[in-house]
């Protein structure tokens, strides 16, 4: 599905299937000679197929394009080895360079085993479940252009201010256009979903910066704002006050199911009532369990960094209870 949202701006809807996200959302700018696709759907036959008739309805020519990625998730990053050409330009952000190389290689998942078992999970659940992070990139090495906060770049009529937003991942930018009102927000403002937050090696308290991050872009003067997924909105702030007062609440929720005695984060996620149709926490699928404990952890982390729990090792395990 293509939407044309402004003059030279286009937003192409790309199908995540069998992902509670449904879809991503690609924007395409065409400029003087050059186009700019702004994320692109995973590396997937589905969603290549979906973009690429997108591409072809807009009359893009690939030879002529270069990409800006907000973020280094599959659903964003995906398939921009697939379409980038030779000599094509890539910008990204540069605490995301090296995680990228770990995911090409699929070497990420070795950081995050032993931290993951720590936490509670048994190393057998998770390593059935650990997809092939090569096949998810592509292994190609892409020309990654490091935009750092402030930088500016134009494409067409519109002149992009990169604004440096961590917390949903460790590096991730939004994009603002100050004349026209318009912030490109990736993940890190949705509209009918809350953006997860997750532990990162490279951004232990994410949520803190996740927060933090809000705060950044509220005073903003935004009059449209394009998300990564579902539809677009107006109303940057009133989303900011909802997603913020969401964390609150899982903060309190968090710090309560300690309140039976100390527990790893899994027994903590197991104990806090997520948004999904599962009845039981044992009836989670694997996937469902890791994006869950890896909320409670940036949440529990919050809380420890705060002093309002205590944090701490015991026999191979990371524990927290009440301070
Ligand atoms: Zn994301």
């Amino acid at each position: 599905m293509i939407e044309h949202i402004l003059p030279g701006l286009w937003r192409i809807e790309v199908q995540l299937p069998e992902n509670p996200l449904q879809a991503v959302n690609s924007y395409l700018l065409k400029g003087d000679g050059r186009f700019l696709i702004i994320d692109t759907g995973m590396n997937m036959e589905v969603c290549a197929k979906a973009l690429n008739a997108g591409l072809q309805q807009l009359n893009v020519d690939l030879k002529k394009t270069d990409f800006f990625v907000t973020h280094l998730h599959h659903d964003h990053m995906g398939l921009v080895s697939a379409l980038a050409t030779e000599g094509a330009k890539v910008y990204f952000n540069q605490p995301e360079i090296p995680i990228m190389r770990q995911f090409t290689s699929n070497t990420r998942w070795a950081t995050l085993l032993n931290f993951n078992v720590a936490n509670g999970f048994s190393e057998k659940e998770l390593i059935n479940s650990m997809p092939n992070l090569s096949y998810l990139y592509g292994t190609k090495q892409l020309p990654f252009i490091a935009l750092h906060d402030g930088d500016g770049f134009e494409i067409g009529e519109y002149c992009f201010t990169c604004i440096e937003t961590p917390g949903h991942s460790p590096g991730h930018i939004c994009l603002y256009e100050k004349d026209k009102k318009l912030l490109v927000s990736g993940d890190h403002i949705l509209f009918d979903i809350t953006p997860n937050i997750t532990w990162y090696p490279e951004m232990p308290n994410s949520l803190e910066r996740y927060l933090h991050s809000l705060d950044k872009v509220y005073p903003l003067d935004v009059e449209l704002v394009l998300p990564g997924h579902r539809k677009h909105q107006n109303n940057h702030r009133a989303r900011i006050r909802e997603i913020q007062e969401h964390h609150n609440i899982r903060l309190k929720e968090t710090a309560a199911a300690l309140e039976s005695g100390e527990k790893t984060a899994y027994d903590v996620a197991a104990n806090i009532s997520w948004d999904i149709t599962y009845t039981s926490w044992e009836d989670f699928p694997v996937t469902q369990k890791y994006f869950a404990v890896g909320e409670t952890i940036a949440h529990l982390q919050y809380l420890a960094d705060a002093k309002r729990i205590r944090k701490y090792a015991a026999d191979g395990k990371t524990l927290y209870s009440l301070a």
